[in-house]
């Protein structure tokens, strides 16, 4: 049986990927310091013989008895609410976290997967962003902490890769969506669910023209899976290439929680002044190496959140 460790397992993303890694077979050891992540979303893990939880900040050393297959470093906040609170925590994850989690990889000669993001495209000037695109990141804005941390952790996972022939993969996360994300991360979807399920209004930062592309979790996790089963060792975006404005997603989020909400445009946050005005990834490497794609049309994915997000308030 493979021997799994998942930091930032009981996150958003880390904890779909201790269901998918357990599915495969894998034991899983889930390794969290609870700052964003919650044990509600590992909860019905507990008791298993093939998963461990272990309370613990990755930053400091990490230490694991026994052998170990695979490492995935998924321990970040990640939403740029979360980041703007806690930009040093942020940053030493990110570096000193990463650091420890590829001295684990060394030690026991493990593969290591690292959760990098599309946010180390910055506000980018080619469209849709490529791998070989270098990015266009301002180090000392606001958000600076998470893309310049990700950025190194990049550059850390290379140099293990190249100095120590550990078997590395990155992967380029864009924005992704679905059940267990935190009511209040403050990311344009929980935000406009939860505005639009209390029948608020809801607030689009700007004039709504900037775009995201929506990947369903599952999706995203399956394609993370699929990267670290292959032998590809640069970067692969993983995220869904289908582009939308912020102001058509707010109007699909109103339509399908059937709400009365009204769309409101507002100034954009203090430390939302890097926000990227558009972001699409080109999926041409994932689908080649890797022979992925998303399939979840965002109308069903939107649904099952929904469902979550109503089960969360007492709705249902
Ligand atoms: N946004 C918004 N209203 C909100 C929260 C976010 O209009 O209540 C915008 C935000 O300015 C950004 C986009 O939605 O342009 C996506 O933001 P999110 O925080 O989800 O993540 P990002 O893609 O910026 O990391």
């Amino acid at each position: 049986m493979p021997r799994t460790v998942i930091t930032g397992g009981s996150g958003f993303l880390g904890s779909h990927l201790c269901d998918l890694f357990l599915e495969k077979g894998h034991e899983v050891i889930c390794i969290d310091n609870l700052l964003t992540g919650n044990t509600d979303n590992i909860a019905h893990h507990a008791g298993k013989d093939n998963f461990t939880f272990i309370h613990h900040d990755v930053t400091n050393y990490i230490y694991i008895e026994g052998p170990v297959d695979n490492i995935l470093h998924f321990a970040s906040p990640a939403s740029p609410t979360d980041y703007l609170k806690y930009p040093i925590q942020t940053l030493k994850v990110g570096s000193l976290g990463t650091h420890k989690a590829l001295g684990l990889a060394k030690a026991k000669g493990a593969r290591f997967l690292i959760a990098s993001t599309s946010e180390v495209y910055g506000d980018p000037l080619i469209h849709p962003q490529r791998e070989d695109y270098w990015g266009n990141v301002n180090p000392v804005g606001h958000r600076g902490c998470y893309d310049e941390a990700k950025r190194f952790a990049e550059a850390m996972t290379m140099a293990y890769h190249r100095h120590h022939g550990i078997q590395t993969r990155i992967v380029r996360i864009f924005n992704t969506y679905g059940p267990r994300m935190r009511l209040d991360d403050g990311r344009a979807l929980p935000n406009f669910l939860h505005q639009a399920l209390h029948g608020q209004d809801i607030t689009v930062y700007g004039d709504g023209s900037q775009t995201r592309s929506f990947c369903f979790v599952k999706d995203t996790a399956r394609g993370i899976a699929a990267l670290l089963e292959s032998d590809e060792n640069m970067p692969v975006n993983v995220g869904n290439p289908v582009e939308i404005t912020i102001a058509e997603f707010a109007k699909e989020v109103v339509k399908l929680t059937g709400s009365r909400s009204k769309i409101t445009f507002q100034p954009l946050p203090e430390g939302y002044g890097d926000d990227p005005k558009i972001r699409k990834p080109d999926i041409t490497r994932a689908r080649e190496i890797l022979g992925w794609e998303p399939q979840v049309e965002r109308r069903d994915g939107l649904l099952k959140t929904i469902q979550y997000f109503k089960e969360q308030l007492g709705q249902v």
